[in-house]
């Protein structure tokens, strides 16, 4: 399967809850690929891409935030830093004011307000990022250090570093939290892996709804077909999105998951599976991004 550079795009891979199966689903199709590809795990707090695509690691740089650092000498104590912190990361009873900084998202607000310029610039480590190639794929991990108020500063740095030089694969966190958002951001086309249960149905109405709301266009797909009673592809008439693919629930696919294997490396019946897949979800992210319905 041979695209060529027209085809580069960012296909991000999320789910409305956990364990529904977007890794498995991500890294099985970026694994029958010919073509180099980029896959980002943006589930910084629990990255697992590295489990299934083995390969030395080329690359480890620690990701650091803005924090306000305040000089003594130009501080008189005025409370404007404390007062515009929305996250409650400064108090001011006195020069310097206190910084509390597990609670600073470094959107550096403080410094701007400042009427003395007495906030310099400082960082603090926040998390890594690790880079690894194995094969076609160019696997980019970020892990967000234990206590850190938000994940986003890392999934940002994490998408700065896309090439659209070649196709990318996010692995989006799970839910439909703000580090979601921030994953699904200026993506090109969303995956949305579903289980026809309740809650399953449940969760991806949330995740029509976010997709739609960002404008993304969306696609299902059906992973443990048979685990549930629900009927996906009628609930999706009412959205007018479609289902790209139906993977079975089968006890091989738990046995090579839990083993840290792709199927595709080793079942000719899901290779042709997901290189079926992949072109469905090629052909359906070009005729988006041409804007036909
Ligand atoms: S706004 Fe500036 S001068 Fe005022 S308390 Fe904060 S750091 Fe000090
Ligand atoms: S950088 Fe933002 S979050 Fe951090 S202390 Fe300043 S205003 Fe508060």
């Amino acid at each position: 399967m041979n695209k060529g550079e027209k085809d580069n795009f960012v296909v991000v891979f999320a789910s409305g809850k956990g364990g529904t199966g977007k890794t498995f689903v991500a890294l099985n199709t970026a694994k029958v690929l010919s073509q180099k590809i980029t896959v980002l795990d943006c589930d910084v707090e629990e990255p697992n891409c590295h489990i299934f695509i083995k390969g030395d690691l080329i690359e480890k740089t620690e990701t650091t935030l803005f924090i306000p650092f305040v000089n003594k000498e130009q501080c008189n104590g005025c409370g404007e830093c404390a007062r515009f912190c929305e996250k409650k990361a400064l108090i001011c009873w006195g020069v310097p004011p206190i910084l509390f900084p597990e609670m600073c998202s470094g959107c550096e607000g403080c410094k701007m307000v400042c009427p003395l310029n007495a906030i310099v610039d400082s960082e603090r480590v926040v998390g890594r990022i690790e880079i690894r190639q194995n094969g076609n794929i160019h696997l980019i991990s970020g892990i967000m250090n234990i206590g850190q108020e938000s994940p986003v500063p890392i999934i940002r740095t994490l998408k700065r570093m896309i090439s659209r030089d070649n196709i990318s694969f996010i692995d989006a966190p799970p839910g439909s939290s703000c580090s979601v958002v921030a994953s699904i951001l200026k993506a090109d086309y969303v995956v949305l892996v579903a289980e026809e249960t309740p809650f399953g149905l449940s969760d991806l109405n949330l995740m029509i709804a976010l997709s739609k709301k960002m404008g993304i266009p969306a696609g299902v797909v059906n992973n443990r077909k048979g685990i549930g009673r629900e009927n996906l592809s009628e609930f999706l008439k009412e959205f007018g999105i479609p289902l790209l693919c139906e993977i079975p629930y089968d006890k091989n696919i738990f046995n090579a998951y839990s083993k840290g294997e792709l199927i595709v490396d080793i079942s000719l019946k899901y290779n042709s599976l997901f290189r079926d897949f992949a072109l469905r979800l090629f052909n359906e992210v070009e005729k988006r991004k041409n804007g036909k319905r």
